[in-house]
């Protein structure tokens, strides 16, 4: 596409946006390894329809009716060094608070991630045959880690810790974001998928995240389940834990019925665009015409 035709569409688009977010509450966004300049170009197609909000302020907003406009929480996933490094201080920059969900057996590069292992085994040897991501997600993390194990140990295959994308940030760098006002949140302590895992198994690593991270002496009221798989028992499983609010990956904004306790997300990927952005924006706001990067396609529209 001409950059003409895209400035025209993107046009389109902002009229568009702006109509939408007319009498709508906000939007959560799903993130993840944003650099820097990443994060500032989506922070510039987002500010023109958004107030960025806190942590703090959303229970107010969840409730307000005012004619403000919408409220965007932004959030990032799996507590990467490059959210310490890059993410955060750009986000202090512009004035933009954030969420950061934190995965606490990974933290400080204790453990590779389990996606970040099947790309380097990917990358290492094309002819390898590997089990598919969908398989891997199908997965109890036990067994799921026991193939990559075995996989990298064959294959002579490691994660590079050098990469701050790579590696999970430190405990030192968790409580540094702590102190400049970010929030941070729980995504569990092995990136387990919590609907493949048994009930005591999910309730373990809901509990023991939040409680490792409250003895690193940081607050976490907040939890995100990975690959956004939740249920109503899992949120339940995470209020009884002490958490005050879950995040999903039910890709629409904020609806009438949506509290505190369960909250849906827009994920957008690190190169997305401004005109990508509009558009998912967009489409998000229909309440149904995006489907859920969980795998669950559009469940989301009858709650599980
Ligand atoms: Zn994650």
């Amino acid at each position: 596409m001409s950059s003409n035709t895209s400035r025209k569409l993107d046009a389109g688009l902002v009229c568009a946006l702006k109509l939408a977010a007319r009498g709508a509450r906000g939007i959560l966004i799903n993130n993840h390894v944003q650099n820097a300049l990443q994060i500032r170009d989506q922070v510039s197609a987002l500010a023109p329809f958004f107030d960025f909000i806190s942590y703090d302020d959303l229970k107010e907003r969840l409730q307000s009716r005012s004619k403000k406009k919408p409220f965007c929480l932004m959030t990032f996933d799996d507590g990467k060094a490059i959210n310490a490094t890059e993410t955060a201080p750009e986000l202090l920059r512009l004035g933009v608070p954030a969420v950061f969900y934190l995965v606490t057996g990974a933290m400080g590069g204790k453990t590779a991630f389990w996606f970040d292992r099947l790309t380097a085994l990917r990358r290492a040897d094309g002819s390898v045959e590997l089990p598919t991501l969908a398989d891997f997600k199908a997965m109890p993390w036990r067994e799921r880690d026991r193939v990559l194990d075995e996989l990298c140990d064959r294959y002579d295959v490691h994660v590079d810790f050098s990469d701050p994308i790579a590696r999970g940030m430190s405990w030192d760098e968790a409580a540094r974001l702590q102190r400049e006002g970010f929030e941070l949140g729980s995504h569990t302590v092995d990136h387990a998928i919590l609907t493949v895992e048994t009930e005591e198994e999910a309730h373990r690593q809901i509990a023991a995240s939040r409680d490792e991270m409250v003895q690193h002496g940081l607050t976490c009221r907040s939890f995100a389940f990975p690959n956004g798989n939740a249920t109503r028992a899992l949120v339940e499983i995470a209020l009884q834990a002490g958490f005050e609010s879950t995040v999903t990956t039910a890709p629409v904004w904020i609806r009438r019925r949506d509290m505190l306790s369960c909250l849906p997300r827009l994920y957008l990927k690190e190169r997305a665009n401004t005109l990508h952005i509009h558009t998912k924006a967009l489409a998000a706001r229909t309440g149904f015409a995006l489907s859920n990067p969980s795998g669950e396609g559009r469940s989301y529209l009858f709650g599980r």
